[in-house]
């Protein structure tokens, strides 16, 4: 079987269904007869390079995912505005009752290069959008190294915000649910999870836990972003 051009999406299709398939039916048929019970629910950056199943090494009905420009969390207000990340962390928490949450921001994300730099005037709703990690941005001009802090800032106070969702806050504190925020830098394939405690980004390799710390006592430095 020769290789499908990346373009050739029907040929892909058809790979899927006569290779990959077989080969994990019955995973794929369980997951139908039992329902989803994922323990994950999975927050990520839309980047293409960034492959949550890779990462993880996870399969079919592992995570449940939700990504988008940034891997931004809106602020949680209780309103009935359309707001697809919302919905799914309202699902994965009440409905699925996942056990931890995680947050994956990455090396050279677009959207936090274009929360410093703008986006085209067109770009309407991606302008209000990347006003999510405003309060991550640092009022120094962007170099490479500003845009990695930024990204990791940007990700720990995604998690902030999780915790003002009431859902997630209750089932933080009764030791039910934890939150992880990760950094994947994609040219050293390496995730660093932040580590509460320390109140920085590990390297996984080098990291005792993947990310999980005493959320509460990092709250309580009054939202301050430790990692600088
Ligand atoms: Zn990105």
């Amino acid at each position: 079987m020769t290789t499908p051009s990346p373009d050739d999406l029907l040929t892909r299709l058809r790979n899927f269904h006569s290779d990959y398939f077989p080969r994990h039916q019955q995973r794929f048929q369980d997951l139908v007869a039992q329902g989803q019970h994922p323990k994950t629910l999975f927050i990520g950056c839309s980047d293409s390079r960034l492959v949550p199943y890779l990462l993880t090494g996870a399969g079919p009905g592992e995570l449940f995912i939700v990504r988008n420009v940034g891997a931004f969390i809106p602020p949680y207000d209780g309103s009935h505005g359309w707001h697809g990340t919302m919905a799914a962390i309202e699902f994965a928490v009440l409905s699925l009752e996942v056990e931890r949450i995680v947050v994956c921001g990455h090396s050279h994300c677009g959207a936090i290069r274009a929360a410093y730099e703008g986006v085209p005037e067109e770009a309407r709703a991606l302008k209000i959008w990347l006003k999510l990690a405003s309060e991550a941005l640092l009022p120094v001009r962007t170099s490479a190294e500003a845009l990695r802090r930024t990204e990791q800032r940007a990700v720990v106070l995604q998690l902030e915000r999780l915790m003002g969702y009431p859902m997630v806050q209750r089932r933080v504190e009764a030791g039910k649910l934890t939150l992880h925020g990760w950094h994947y830098v994609i040219e050293d394939g390496e995730i660093h999870v932040f580590d509460a405690k320390q109140g920085d980004f590990i390297a996984a390799s080098l990291a005792s836990n993947p990310g999980t710390g005493p959320y509460r006592e990092y709250v309580e430095h009054d939202g301050q972003i430790l990692c600088d």
